[in-house]
């Protein structure tokens, strides 16, 4: 796979403009510094991979910024080992992010190109997820549950209650939240009954659909 020097310098200024932007946990820094993004966006327009910006990847979705891929993740607080679901797998970059920073990834989609071509893409150039699976994120994975992160990288019309009981005590669900524009909210349980409930500001996200599979 082709990562010239000129796009890894891109990459480098991208880390200090994410950087700028408030985001200081260094293993995010590190990954958005080593993923080679412009893969993840058709070619042709390579070009722009390096800009803090989302991107079309073709069937009416996008890759999320660089920044909300950095503050989702920073939010989500990663270990190494944890065992995170991610909800709406796209282009695999977010996915991508969650493997360098050591966690056991299980994602996913419900279009089903993407799914498809994100499956072969992301080992193909090194990133192996435990599991891929073209679902509905609305109900989580019941069967690998409970885990330590569930990321939702679609705008949720509201919180689905199984992504809260799929959550281990002292696990976070980082989702954002609202039709138009999103509030990206963190749901931290505290035990068994118990939520924290914490809001981080306004993003803008293609929306979490229901039911199509
Ligand atoms: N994390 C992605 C961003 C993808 S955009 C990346 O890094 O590129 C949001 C994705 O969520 C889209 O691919 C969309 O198809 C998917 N999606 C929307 N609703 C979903 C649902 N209910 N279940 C699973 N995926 C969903």
């Amino acid at each position: 796979m082709k990562d010239t020097l000129k796009q890894q310098g891109k990459r480098q200024q991208l880390v200090k403009i994410v950087e700028a932007k408030g985001i200081r946990n260094e293993q995010v820094l590190a990954a958005i510094g080593k993923i080679p993004r412009h893969l993840f966006i058709d070619s042709g327009f390579e070009g722009y991979a390096y800009e803090d910006k989302p991107f079309p990847i073709g069937a009416d979705q996008t890759i999320s910024q660089p920044y909300t891929v950095a503050r989702q993740t920073e939010l989500l607080e990663v270990k190494k080992g944890d065992k995170i679901v991610e909800i709406g797998t796209g282009s695999g970059y977010q996915a991508a992010v969650l493997i360098e920073m050591g966690a056991q990834v299980y994602t996913i989609e419900r279009q089903k190109e993407l799914f498809k071509k994100t499956s072969l893409f992301l080992p193909k150039i090194g990133y192996r997820p435990k599991k891929m699976i073209f679902g509905d994120g609305y109900k989580g994975l019941p069967e690998y549950a409970p885990f330590d992160g569930i990321i939702v990288t679609a705008g949720a019309p509201f919180v689905p209650k199984p992504l809260m009981e799929q959550l281990k005590v002292g696990g976070k669900l980082v989702i954002p939240v609202g039709e138009k524009v999103q509030i990206m909210t963190v749901y931290t349980r505290k035990s068994e009954k118990e939520f924290e409930k914490k809001e981080y500001g306004e993003f803008r996200f293609v929306p979490m659909l229901e039911d199509k599979v």
